[in-house]
């Protein structure tokens, strides 16, 4: 795991009438999760897990929460947000109330699932009920677990909105809402069914915000559902992450599919998600893949969620080692072994791109992540608006020749050991898989 270091960034107050900035530096002090505030049965879940230093987000964000106020908390993907916006809602958690006390609302199915998934593990021994409530899935047994006692509900705005109507959800016991990704949440296609779902929680209630990503437009319009919120910033005017080495790839848009496979087979990735703009670009790449490469899944909004939890399952146990995907893992997906990504398509929108790459080089995996974006000859813009959004200029990435790569597979080969079939699960899987596909 990467090593929590110091926070620096800064806290501002925004009231009605002034905006306060505070130096973050000051108002901690110590390494560890105990001088965050938290009581001792967080320590022990914090403790059973693993971690032993906040990260910079928890270190400014926890003790803040934790005093009930409304904030918003902006620091770069992977670093730790979940924890530090769920440790203090379990501190407010009554457990002898079944009722539902929190509810946490994210822009996909698959990081409800994920986000609530990490908050059982926080809750340690403690006795909440987290419940995801997603589209793609039986209503009937989040509707039993609901009225079993949810305390915490995470999930996505089409499902609780759902079950908000038939009268299973009831809101009005929220103490804390979180809006995960916000800029996303509140972006036109979902504000709607936000505001909705804000207007059945009580004016009173803790309101946290949460993003790698924060646009002043909509930092502004986050005031409308917050009250005199307090801002953490630790962004540091850079959005992306450092532990991502990131390149450009120049190609041709008809040798789009070759470029890659020399990409796969120069760089060798342990596990990869490369990028699509539109779910069926995923799925054509995906059959072109799928023949020549084992260990290959697809993901994307319009396959059944059954294939998509299937993809993300294979994905998380390794057994898939390239995902191809669209925007619909670009945000919050943490999955440890991610070493590469790859924009097959260069994104859409440039914080599509800091969502993108911050799937690898995450707090979790201690390494760090390469990430490639093939650019072709007339989305230089699209690449010098990229640059302009991270404040850098990306080096370029030359892929080898089809000859050199085939002089090397050649080398490669005369200096392989003889296999005999009880070896060959023994090799690492790597150099093989790859090179096997290099001939196009
Ligand atoms: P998140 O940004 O919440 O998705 O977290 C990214 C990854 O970092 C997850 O795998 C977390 O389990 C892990 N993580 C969160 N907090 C810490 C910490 N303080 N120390 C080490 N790993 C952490």
């Amino acid at each position: 795991m990467h090593q929590a270091s110091e926070v620096t960034g800064s806290v501002t107050e925004s009231g009605n009438a002034e905006t306060r900035t505070i130096e973050t530096g000051n108002v901690e002090t110590g390494n560890g999760f105990e001088s965050l505030g938290l009581n001792h049965e967080s320590l022990a879940a914090i403790q059973a897990i693993g971690y032993t230093t906040p990260s910079p987000i928890q270190r400014a964000f926890i003790p803040r929460a934790l005093l009930g106020g409304d904030c918003t908390g902006q620091a770069r993907t992977g670093t730790g947000k979940t924890a530090a916006f769920m440790l203090p809602i379990f501190e407010r958690i009554d457990r002898s109330r079944p009722d539902t006390q929190a509810i946490v609302l994210t822009p996909t199915r698959e990081l409800s699932e994920q986000v609530a998934h990490e908050s059982r593990r926080l809750a340690g021994k403690r006795p909440f009920e987290v419940v995801s409530c997603v589209g793609g899935k039986q209503i009937r047994s989040q509707i039993t677990a609901i009225k079993h006692g949810a305390q915490v509900i995470v999930g996505t705005p089409g499902r609780v909105l759902d079950l908000i109507n038939r009268r299973v959800l009831l809101l009005d016991t929220i103490s804390v809402a979180v809006l995960d990704e916000a800029d996303r949440m509140l972006d036109i296609g979902f504000r709607p069914d936000i505001e909705r779902i804000l207007k059945r929680c009580p004016t009173d209630r803790q309101t946290l915000l949460l993003s790698a990503t924060m646009p002043p437009p909509v930092e502004r319009l986050a005031q409308r559902y917050m009250r005199n919120a307090q801002r953490v910033d630790l962004s540091q005017d850079r959005v992306d992450v450092a532990t991502v080495h990131q390149f450009y790839v120049t190609v041709d848009h008809h040798r789009k599919f070759s470029s890659l496979i020399r990409l796969l087979v120069q760089t060798k990735p342990r596990q990869a998600i490369v990028f699509c703009r539109t779910k069926r670009g995923a799925d054509n790449l995906y059959q072109r893949l799928a023949g020549k490469l084992s260990q290959v899944s697809v993901i994307h909004g319009d396959l059944q969620q059954s294939a998509r939890d299937r993809a993300m399952r294979q994905f998380r146990d390794g057994s898939v080692r390239l995902l191809i995907a669209t925007d619909v893992v670009g945000r919050g997906i943490d999955v440890t072994g991610v070493s590469h990504i790859i924009n097959y398509d260069i994104p859409e929108f440039c914080d599509d791109y800091i969502h993108r790459i911050g799937r690898t080089g995450r707090l979790s995996s201690g390494d760090v992540g390469m990430a490639f974006t093939f650019v072709c000859r007339d989305e230089g813009p699209q690449l010098t608006s990229i640059e302009m959004r991270i404040n850098r200029l990306l080096p370029q990435y030359c892929l080898e020749t089809a000859e050199e790569l085939a002089r090397q597979r050649q080398a490669a080969a005369q200096t392989r050991p003889v296999e005999n079939p009880a070896s060959v699960n023994v090799r690492a899987p790597d150099d093989v898989a790859y090179s096997e596909v290099g001939a196009v």
